[in-house]
């Protein structure tokens, strides 16, 4: 049933973060659980509503 040279044991991909299985995002070529995915989409986002704010209002 089971090979030895097959053990799945580092093939899951896991959060950059905090180390969890449950990756739902790669980002930049890491993955990133829902939790650390998110926030790091968030201050994405900030930052170009910051610069998109510097463009127009600035
Ligand atoms: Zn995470």
């Amino acid at each position: 049933m089971y090979s030895q040279s097959q053990t799945s044991r580092g093939d899951r991909p896991r959060c950059k973060v905090c180390g969890s299985e449950d990756v739902i995002a790669k980002i930049n070529g890491e993955y990133y659980c829902a939790k650390c995915g998110m926030k790091i989409v968030l201050e994405h986002s900030r930052k170009i509503v910051e610069s998109y704010e510097r463009k127009y209002l600035g």
